[in-house]
């Protein structure tokens, strides 16, 4: 049998500051520009990123000032993961919260980082910096595959 992992043994309020940061996967998909449809309260998301992201490793250049450079960038924490309805669905921190189990192509049960670019998961390589582009054109960038 095979022996359980922290994550799969702790709620995420019990987890240490390491095992918390080693949830995240690398994705990159927490830091792309969403739309918010002010009819119908829907998120959409854009290929647009923060520019503090570095599009061909899709990780944070400035990730430990992060919050005090970007003021809409979420600090993401087991009290307010639930009410993060933007959050992508396969955020390790929200799967979890939601008690799903994580994906095999995730770093953690992998063994690889490189695991969750090779499965198409993350946004390396396929993101745009949102000062590369007009604001009023962001409509222009929505797309479905970051859901
Ligand atoms: S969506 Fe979740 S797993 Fe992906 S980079 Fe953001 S915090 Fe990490
Ligand atoms: S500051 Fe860093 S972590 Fe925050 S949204 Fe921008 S790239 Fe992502």
């Amino acid at each position: 049998m095979t022996e359980k992992q922290f994550w799969q043994l702790k709620p995420l309020n019990e987890m240490s500051a390491g095992e918390w940061e080693s949830l995240c996967d690398g994705c990159g998909k927490c830091c792309l520009i969403r739309l918010e449809d002010i009819d119908t309260g829907e998120y959409h998301t854009t290929k647009a990123c923060c520019e503090l992201l570095n599009a061909e490793t899709s990780r944070c250049t400035r990730y430990l000032k992060r919050h005090d450079l970007v003021t809409d960038c979420v600090k993401i924490s087991h009290t307010n993961i639930n009410n993060l309805e933007w959050m992508p669905s396969t955020c390790a921190y929200r799967l979890l919260a939601e008690g799903k189990e994580l994906y095999d192509w995730h770093p953690l049960v992998s063994g690889n980082p490189e695991s969750v670019h090779k499965a198409g998961i993350s946004v390396r390589s396929r993101v745009i910096p949102e000062n590369k582009i007009d604001e009023e054109d962001l409509p222009d960038y929505i797309v479905k595959w970051f859901d």
